[in-house]
């Protein structure tokens, strides 16, 4: 018989995708190194270079048709390195506080070359071994790091949505006294889920493509401090059931996406157990900050919970994409999402992904999480988003103490405020002042995420257009905190007088 290994080293086919370990380690390493630059410019850069559509496809020169010869990659990877830090908005620049998208940790961009480098199919633990593992290790760990239970299924999934829509998928299963999957929800009563007015808009995206439709969505009035009104709450399950639906599901939010308010989930809690209904809770912004003493407390509620949605790629840093489902009871998973028997392997159960969530093949994304909680520890996880939070508070405070500001809230580590010039102090809720007010702040937004030495987003707060900073970024400083009012205050001036002299709103505002 002949060596089965006998002439690898001379591969017999040749492939246009392959590439001689030399020139993988050459670029490789020159590839490490521009990234090492690039990465050290960005604080010198503006956060975002404010260009057109048709400058970004310029500038990377895109537009053509596909090329029917292959590129040299050495000059391929360095143009597009380069390039691409030309001509991109910077969620990890220490002045970026849109949205809610977190620095990257370096260990993480490691993690994700490692990941496809190896390229387990994190489907079946055959095809992915250590990867499964890792990715139980994983879930284990951020289960710990929250106070959830740790006997929990779990599965990493690409973010928060999709997070939230295995909790729901779970809920809707363990709830339908009915084989809805394979019957169908039009086999019962009309399900009901519940959720408060504040909730992330994956909630109707989960009630139209599950087959309920947006209107078996109950949405929960809010108190004055944006928090699901829980009497509302009982009043309306009980008003649903009186009708002859079936409710099934109440979302609580930990932390919301537009200003960062804690549902009391200590009390949903009571009632979805009372009623015998689903708990779920979205964590995908503020989950993670369960684990930090800033935090408030009915936060730590998340672990009465059924099932939980967080997102790595939010608060604990892993470059995108990354989220985590977290569901109490593993059999609920499985019960949800799996056609097989339970398989085992050497006598052990495992784990196959694929019975866990929505996917087939799976990548290793877990990988960069795992990395980056070993690289920064229990408490250098919880150090960062304490820090995050305080930086936050910290902003609030010089945001009242410059004066032109009126700051509506400051919720874990976002801030929701207003530019007022000083004719309208006071006068802020006479209508014409009302929107003068809003139009300026709108202007306000739009020119300064144009200039791109500051990064914010806008939220509405009771009926008010407000700026909005979040904070969850390790490079963020007290220095870039300090900068904010004033940088605000002089491009609300100018607006204000600008539209002043031109008696109304320029275009767009
Ligand atoms: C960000 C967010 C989501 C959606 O998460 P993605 O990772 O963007 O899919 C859902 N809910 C809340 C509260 C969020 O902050």
């Amino acid at each position: 018989m002949s060596d089965p290994r006998e002439g690898a080293a001379t591969p017999e086919r040749r492939s246009a995708l392959a590439m001689e370990p030399a020139t993988f380690r050459a670029i490789g390493h020159r590839l490490v190194d521009d990234l090492a630059e690039l990465l050290a410019s960005v604080p010198q850069r503006p956060v975002t270079p404010g260009e057109s559509p048709a400058d970004v496809r310029r500038g990377l020169r895109l537009g053509g048709p596909l090329p029917e010869a292959g590129d040299d990659p050495r000059e391929l990877i360095e143009r597009v390195a380069k390039s691409l830090f030309d001509h991109s908005l910077f969620n990890g620049h220490p002045r970026f506080f849109g949205y809610i998208t977190s620095s990257p940790a370096p260990i993480g961009m490691f993690g994700d070359l490692l990941a496809a480098a190896a390229n387990p199919n994190v489907g079946s633990w055959t095809l992915g071994p250590a990867a499964t593992e890792i990715e139980l290790e994983a879930v284990r760990w951020i289960a710990g790091l929250l106070g959830f239970p740790e006997s929990c299924g779990g599965v990493m999934v690409s973010g928060g949505n999709m997070a939230n829509f295995v909790g729901f998928l779970a809920a809707r299963v363990a709830k339908c006294p009915w084989d809805v999957r394979a019957a169908g929800v039009a086999a019962g009563p009309r399900l009901r889920a519940y959720v408060s007015a504040e909730t992330h808009t994956w909630i109707q995206k989960a009630a139209d493509l599950f087959g309920l439709g947006t209107d078996a969505v109950r949405w929960i009035p809010c108190d004055s401090a944006m928090r699901m009104d829980v009497a509302a709450l009982e009043r309306t399950i009980a008003a649903d059931r009186a009708a002859g639906d079936l409710p099934f599901l109440v979302v609580g939010t930990g932390g919301s996406v537009s200003t960062g308010a804690v549902d009391p989930l200590p009390a949903i809690a009571q009632v979805c157990r009372r009623e015998k209904l689903w708990f779920h809770v979205d964590g995908a912004y503020g989950g993670f900050a369960a684990a930090v003493p800033e935090a408030p407390d009915e936060l730590r509620g998340l672990a009465l919970a059924d099932s939980v949605a967080v997102d790595p790629h939010k608060w604990l840093y892993s470059p995108l994409e990354v989220g985590c489902a977290l569901v109490r009871d593993p059999e609920a998973m499985r019960a949800a999402f799996s056609y097989h028997p339970v398989y085992y392997h050497f006598d052990e159960q495992v784990v196959n992904f694929v019975d866990h969530g929505l996917q087939n093949s799976r990548g290793f994304r877990a990988l960069k999480v795992w990395l980056g909680l070993r690289h920064a520890g229990a408490a250098g996880c919880r150090e960062a988003i304490s820090e995050d939070i305080r930086l936050s508070r910290r902003l609030a405070e010089a945001l009242r103490a410059h004066g032109s500001f009126e700051v509506f809230t400051t919720d874990l580590s976002i801030v929701t405020f207003r530019y007022v010039p000083d004719d309208l102090r006071g006068r802020e809720s006479d209508s014409a002042a009302a929107e003068r007010l809003d139009a300026l702040n709108r202007e306000l937004l739009d020119s300064s995420q144009r200039a791109g030495e500051v990064f914010v987003s806008n939220a509405v707060v009771h009926g008010r257009y407000a700026l909005r900073t979040c904070i969850v970024n390790f490079h963020t400083s007290e220095r870039d905190i300090e900068a904010i009012p004033g940088i605000f205050a002089r491009a609300g001036r100018a607006i204000d007088e600008r539209m002043r002299a031109g008696g109304a709103a320029p275009a767009g505002g």
